[in-house]
């Protein structure tokens, strides 16, 4: 997996390369989970009792984690912190932290190729972003299930549901659920924003779940959120209309990353298209051929 990952930091564009992630993405064996938070909010916490509870169930387990160039998250980098408490002898876990430079949207370059990648060969895949703001919302445009984390008395539920963050979550998770009455709060502070929020029809209803890592509580209640949301998925060819959505959000974001509002318009028409079964290969030809017909005007 460290070799596909630095083949497409090496040459996003080679043969080899686009062989390689359009064949990941037309085979995706595993589940990705994003989750997101602000710092200090228990994500690295609660990603490895999920790492501990997946592994000992035999499931194999890669944790992406984007970091925000900034200094926001004070510390060690949020891969470092999860990999300290992995076996390194295990096979069964890939971590890898990557830099959130290079794209809007708080994610990075490699991120949606990465969560292809690892989707095709790892069962449980957990993308882990510092979300402060609307910036980050773009974790769902990678994640099949998107889970919030909010720590008590932090007063972010109110800022989050000013910033829209509140409209993103399948799950929202009130982290640090042993701290007593401000636990309480923030658990209805969240509901009632997350029941404020505006939603589309067909669209799942989100989930709020509070977990304590100290004691250990709330974890059963979280695992089912997430087979409750990959079951409503699994329904309707939700899963595969989702991936497609991602998809083509990455084809446009290669375009506007690289040309930016000229480049959409130029190829609006295809943005717009058919089933993409060969994302990679599209965004070569795509950006191939808006290098030459830009270049000329
Ligand atoms: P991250 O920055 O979101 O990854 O947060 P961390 O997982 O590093 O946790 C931040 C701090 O919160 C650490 O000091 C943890 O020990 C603490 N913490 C994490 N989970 C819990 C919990 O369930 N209860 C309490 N009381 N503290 C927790």
């Amino acid at each position: 997996m460290a070799a596909a990952l630095s083949l497409f930091e090496q040459n996003a564009f080679a043969d080899e390369t686009i062989a390689l992630l359009d064949a990941a993405f037309a085979d995706p064996n595993g589940y990705v989970i994003g989750i997101t938070g602000p710092p200090g909010a228990g994500k690295s916490t609660l990603i490895n009792s999920l790492l501990t509870h997946w592994r000992g169930a035999g499931l194999t387990v890669a944790v992406l984690a984007v970091d925000p160039s900034s200094k926001a998250t004070g510390g060690a980098l949020l891969g470092d912190r999860v990999r300290m408490r992995t076996d390194p002898a295990d096979r069964g876990v890939f971590v890898r932290s990557v830099a959130a430079r290079g794209r809007l949207g708080g994610l990075a370059d490699i991120a949606y190729p990465a969560a292809v990648l690892l989707r095709a060969v790892y069962d449980k895949v957990i993308v882990e972003s510092v979300g402060v703001g609307q910036s980050e919302t773009d974790i769902d445009t990678v994640s099949d299930t998107v889970v919030l984390c909010i720590q008590p008395g932090s007063g972010d539920s109110l800022q989050f549901m000013k910033a829209g963050i509140v409209e993103i979550p399948d799950i929202a998770v009130v982290t640090k659920a042993d701290m007593g009455p401000v636990a309480s709060r923030a658990l209805a502070d969240l509901q009632g924003a997350l029941g404020l929020a505006h939603r589309e029809s067909d669209v799942f209803e989100p989930l709020c779940v509070p977990v304590s890592a100290l004691r250990g509580s709330g974890f059963s209640e979280l695992l089912s959120a997430f087979e409750a949301h990959r079951v409503w998925l699994a329904n309707e060819g939700r899963l595969a209309h989702s991936r497609q959505i991602q998809a083509r959000h990455w084809l446009r974001s290669e375009v506007l990353t690289n040309f930016g509002r000229q480049g959409i318009e130029a190829v609006r028409g295809e943005l717009i298209a058919d089933v993409i079964s060969k994302p990679f290969h599209d965004a070569r030809q795509l950006l191939g051929r808006l290098r030459v017909s830009l270049s000329v005007l």
